[in-house]
């Protein structure tokens, strides 16, 4: 028997908003975690990328806001950015219909501005370590009257070096909290943090199998490493494509790839960590417009994103570390979707595809490059 959003004790004004938002049903990781941070219990979430982490715990987080107090009331730590905005964008359209206030507070943003926002009282905050830790030293973020503090990607969050920033921010905050983590993997680094700073945590895991599927395709394709972009060109005219996210190991790889894309035609932009804020909205904007086809970027710039309609996610330079693979292909088959995953291997990198088969506990069939004829027709 399927639960339904109807029996879980949350207010009809939320009820409301996730009918609007066109969820028929809680995913599986959903019915599990909802009950237990309803209960106020300390709660570990494990599942992979897209099975809707982000409303098991934002929906509970809402209904327990009391939205006439004007102090902050919640706190998300996010990897990036982008997360932080897109975090923040799901809880304002679960609170649509009720006066609870989140604000997406991170670095590349005038701080100035975020403190005046903040002076005038919101009850989630959703934001980068950093920036968040830079508010709590100058006294404009308060923990200590918080309720709840999620850590969202938690995986993602200590890949990217923030473990400093986020240990200052758990003592820093209210004791009495409740503590929730969320992350598709858990190495030791998390076991340790959440042992230090979570109280009994309720451990809930949704295995591969369990999950609402999205259904992703994997396949690879052997190319000479002379032959790469040639066979990119070709696997990328011979596939029916909605949006593509194409990977590249570091940020000099996507901006070359980006401008040889470019050069022939295709509706690419790169996303890396050397852009400024501003720069990155308008690729990311363009993006999920559909005004350009590929996304060109890093593992760290693509962290967390969550664009509909990403049919495919086409490793150009093989991931190094059979977790990063598992990160990258979560891009596509969004909430259920259908998606391909597609990854070039030069002879070289055989060793890097099989760690990844081992990982994922399923082989990877091969694909013959098209010829000149099948791409044409
Ligand atoms: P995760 O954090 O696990 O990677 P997200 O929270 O980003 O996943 O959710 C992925 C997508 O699924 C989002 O677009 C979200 O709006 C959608 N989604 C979440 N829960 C449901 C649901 N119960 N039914 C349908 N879509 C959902
Ligand atoms: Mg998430």
């Amino acid at each position: 028997m399927e639960t339904k959003f109807e029996e879980f004790e949350i207010s009809s004004s939320l009820q409301k908003a996730i009918k609007e938002m066109g969820f028929e049903a809680p995913s599986p990781i959903q019915e599990k975690v909802i009950p237990e941070i309803l209960k106020k219990h300390d709660v570990i979430g494990q599942a992979q990328t897209g099975t809707g982490k982000t409303a098991a715990f934002g929906i509970p987080l809402i209904n327990d806001v009391n939205s006439k107090q004007k102090h902050i009331q919640a706190l998300i730590l996010t990897p990036t950015r982008e997360l932080a905005i897109q975090v923040a964008g799901e809880f304002q359209k679960l609170s649509k219909h009720t006066k609870v206030q989140t604000l997406p507070v991170y670095g590349g943003q005038s701080i100035g501005h975020q403190i005046k926002t903040l002076k005038r009282g919101v009850q989630v905050v959703v934001g980068t370590p950093g920036r968040i830790l830079d508010h709590v030293n100058r006294g404009t973020i308060k923990l200590d009257r918080i309720n709840t503090l999620v850590l969202d990607e938690a995986d993602e969050m200590l890949d990217m070096g923030f473990i400093d920033d986020i240990e200052k921010i758990l003592k820093n905050a209210n004791e009495e909290r409740q503590t929730l983590l969320f992350s598709a993997t858990m190495p030791p680094a998390i076991r340790k943090l959440s042992n230090k700073y979570m109280t009994k945590p309720e451990h809930v895991t949704i295995d591969k199998g369990e999950v609402a599927a999205p259904s992703i395709e994997q396949v690879y394709y052997k190319v000479l490493e002379k032959n790469k972009l040639e066979s990119l060109t070709r696997i990328i005219d011979s596939e029916t494509l909605d949006l593509g996210i194409i990977f590249c190991r570091t940020k000099k790889g996507v901006s070359e790839l980006t401008e040889s894309l470019q050069a022939r035609g295709y509706m690419a932009d790169g996303l890396h960590g050397d852009l400024t804020q501003s720069q990155r909205d308008v690729v990311m904007k363009k993006f999920r417009k559909s005004t350009i086809e590929f996304l060109v970027a890093t593992d760290v710039a693509a962290r967390g994103i969550d664009v509909q309609n990403v049919t495919h996610v086409i490793n150009y330079d093989i991931p190094q570390d059979p977790e990063s693979y598992v990160h990258r292909i979560g891009r596509t088959g969004r909430a259920g979707r259908e998606g391909i995953a597609i990854t070039l291997v030069t002879p070289r990198e055989m060793k890097h595809l099989r760690s990844i088969e081992r990982e994922i506990k399923n082989p990877i069939p091969a694909r013959g490059i098209p010829s000149i004829e099948e791409v044409v027709e």
